[in-house]
């Protein structure tokens, strides 16, 4: 039988659990291949920690080349651009080509809004992770030496699970590593934060920023952005020294550009399979895909890690020609969000908790998650 070729896109937290398992027992008659834009996978669950001061940066990276090379897959490091499904061809941003019987996509996913006026040359946006990791450690650095009470005014816009978390953990930081006069706002478009979660999580988050006099601004919509304040559709200006930008998930353009079957964010349509809606040649999972029958699913780390195994399965079952698992993603998860201090608060089943214990919960289930998996060697910064 000829060998085929598989081809996995990207090295988020559903392939890396492909690798792991390729390690154990590699596809039968197929060669695989890892395409990936950059060398290390960053583990978002604990970026806030990071800026949070708990982690170091290099405790977030993940190695999804090592764990190819441990598992016999081959590596090309480039960014994919371009899918063809009629030609079963990839194509990178280097103009190679790399052909496929059976392609995986695990791309995640953007930052919304990043075509608003001034976003892209003023905001740290959180996507690429690794990007933005790597641009909060020079801007703590700066900060560093700013004389004793110069402000410093924090404005964060996006007020989902990672603007909260990230708000939090910028306030604390800042007023515990510098000498400034830190002042924090959290600006969400909609009417309330953390919409979608637990009415008795968002009170927990709300008294708890009022206790650290932090200011939460909702019903705000920012229209554009200067070097110096966000501007609300209303008119109003909010000035910040440090502007940080998480506004929710959108796709990469490579989907729509290839003209393939995407929601109205662009994310790649995919059935229970995991297959594309009209491919069963391509597979999608984590953020980049939406499932049709799930299509609320959020876009959240933890269904990734779920589809990791499923997408595994259903690989070895295509190549095997047996029939394919059906996936269904779980109705809730346990939130854990980190609020700097070594405090977290989380909800499960509409049910809330805070305090040091949550964090420590949250740091075991992370580390747990990150112990799994190589680490880079030499750890660089993300390019
Ligand atoms: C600050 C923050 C905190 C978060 N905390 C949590 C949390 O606690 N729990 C939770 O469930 N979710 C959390 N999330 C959401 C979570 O980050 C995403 O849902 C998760 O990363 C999605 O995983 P993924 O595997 O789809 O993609 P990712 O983990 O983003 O991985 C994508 C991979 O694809 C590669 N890649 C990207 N584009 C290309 C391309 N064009 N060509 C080749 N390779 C490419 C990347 O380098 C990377 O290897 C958080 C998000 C943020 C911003």
């Amino acid at each position: 039988m000829r060998t085929r070729q598989v081809v996995l896109v990207g090295g988020g937290h559903a392939h890396i659990q492909v690798l792991e398992a390729l390690v154990a027992e590699p596809l039968a008659d197929a060669r695989v291949t890892l395409v990936v834009d950059v060398p290390i996978a960053v583990y978002s669950g604990m970026v806030p920690g990071v800026v949070a001061g708990q982690y170091e940066a290099t405790d977030v990276q993940l190695d999804p080349v090592a764990l190819a090379h441990q598992s016999g897959v081959g590596v090309t490091i480039g960014r994919v651009t371009g899918v063809d499904p009629e030609a079963r061809t990839i194509t990178l941003v280097t103009g190679e080509v790399v052909s496929y019987d059976l392609a995986s996509f695990d791309i995640g996913s953007t930052v919304a809004g990043l075509d608003i006026p001034g976003v892209r040359e003023y905001a740290l946006p959180t996507r690429p992770i690794g990007r933005f990791v790597d641009r909060f450690a020079a801007f703590l650095d700066a900060q560093r030496d700013r004389a004793a009470g110069t402000p410093l005014r924090v404005v964060v816009v996006g007020g989902g699970a990672g603007g909260v978390e990230l708000a939090f953990t910028l306030d604390h930081r800042l007023k515990s590593d510098t000498a400034c006069d830190v002042s924090t706002v959290l600006v969400d478009g909609g009417p309330r934060i953390l919409a979608g979660y637990a009415d008795s999580l968002r009170r927990r988050v709300v008294r708890r920023a009022a206790q650290r006099r932090m200011t939460i601004r909702t019903g705000t919509r920012i229209r554009r952005v200067d070097q110096a304040a966000v501007e609300a559709v209303t008119g109003e200006l909010i000035p910040y020294d440090v502007l940080v930008w998480v506004t929710g998930a959108v796709s990469q353009t490579l989907f729509k550009e290839s003209r393939l079957p995407v929601d109205e964010r662009g994310f790649v349509r995919v059935r229970s399979t995991l297959q594309f809606e009209q491919d069963d040649a391509l597979f999608g999972v984590g953020d980049c895909a939406t499932l049709i029958e799930y299509p609320r699913t959020p876009k959240a780390g933890v269904y990734a890690v779920r589809q990791g195994p499923v997408v595994t399965r259903n690989l070895r079952a295509a190549l095997a020609g047996r029939p394919l698992e059906r996936y269904r993603p779980q109705t809730d998860f346990l939130t854990l969000l980190n609020l700097g201090g070594g405090v977290a608060v989380g909800a499960k089943w509409g049910v809330s908790f805070e305090g040091r214990w949550v964090m420590r919960l949250k740091d075991r289930i992370d580390r747990r998650f990150m112990r799994r998996f190589p680490r880079p060697r030499f750890p660089t910064e993300s390019l």
